[in-house]
């Protein structure tokens, strides 16, 4: 695997990989790998000829202080890690690599609902931070397919919509979630859980679970009202419970085809989200 963290290394490599017509596959990340993030890379592989993986914690989308500042960075096993999957290159800038001109969001586009609800009503100004550096990572790396998690769907439905609108030539990718033995979805924070946490964690994805094999039956409120209970009771803290159309965000209260329930708790000092498709 080459290791880039100059951009202009990093575009002029591209650039002769481009003029020999092989097919790049890009997964974006922010590091401290697992699982998850490769069956990424494993999924690009099955795609496309060169799987360039990036490992950039990007400062302008986090809105708390210390969750960016505690974010692991295990930079050797993640190197390690892609090494043994046959990722072909990792590009690792630092901060100043990739704001030249300083720490400036692109909050030029509009995505209404999409940046507004949910994560974007409880971290604003998220989306704008991931939507300027997945445009600035994609004009680098030019790929042509890319590779985001179904972890994080609000964010798959606004990168879509960039590529829609701004990369018509990539095809985008939505993968599968990965999760622990007990439900929870893989996550590089879950490192901060503590044991006691992580017992009881496997609540979130039963929960999604309880409503998916409720839904189209009227007990789905229910199993939602019954849902919301537990994710409220102490160490969890419920942010958003929803039943949203899956590709709108919009809520709803009636059975529909195209449905899905989003979750973000804080469990202790831990911040999880997850979703699920019903
Ligand atoms: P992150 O490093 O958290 O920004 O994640 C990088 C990519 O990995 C994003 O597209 C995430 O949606 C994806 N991802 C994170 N967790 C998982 C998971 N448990 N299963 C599959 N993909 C994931």
């Amino acid at each position: 695997m080459i290791l880039i963290k100059n951009s202009q290394t990093f575009t002029a490599l591209i650039k002769e990989e481009k003029a020999k017509k092989v097919k790049i596959g890009f997964v974006p990340t922010m590091g401290a790998l697992h699982a998850g993030h490769l069956s990424l890379i494993k999924f690009a592989r099955q795609k496309c000829e060169l799987v360039v993986c990036s490992i950039f914690v990007n400062p302008i989308q986090f809105n708390v202080a210390s969750d960016l500042a505690n974010y692991p960075r295990p930079i050797e096993n993640d190197i390690q890690l892609l090494v043994q999957e046959g990722c072909d290159i990792l590009f690792h800038p630092e901060v100043d690599e990739i704001y030249v001109n300083g720490l400036v969001k692109d909050s030029s586009s509009n995505f209404g609902n999409l940046t507004h609800l949910l994560e974007g009503a409880i971290r604003p100004g998220h989306f704008d931070g991931v939507v300027t550096i997945v445009k600035k990572l994609f004009q680098l790396c030019e790929p042509d397919e890319v590779f985001f998690g179904q972890k994080d769907y609000q964010q798959c439905l606004v990168i879509e919509t960039l590529i829609q609108r701004n990369f018509p030539n990539i095809v985008f990718n939505i993968c599968p979630i990965l999760r622990e033995e007990n439900g929870l979805a893989m996550s590089s924070r879950n490192i901060r859980l503590s044991a006691e946490e992580r017992k009881i964690s496997h609540h979130i994805y039963k929960v999604l679970k309880d409503l998916k094999d409720n839904w189209q039956t009227q007990h789905w409120e229910i199993a939602l009202k019954n849902a919301r209970h537990i994710l409220s009771e102490a160490p969890f803290k419920l942010e958003y419970l929803c039943v949203c159309n899956a590709k709108t965000l919009d809520s709803i209260d009636n059975f529909e085809d195209n449905a899905i329930a989003l979750v973000a708790v804080q469990l202790g000092n831990t911040r999880l989200i997850d979703n699920i498709l019903l």
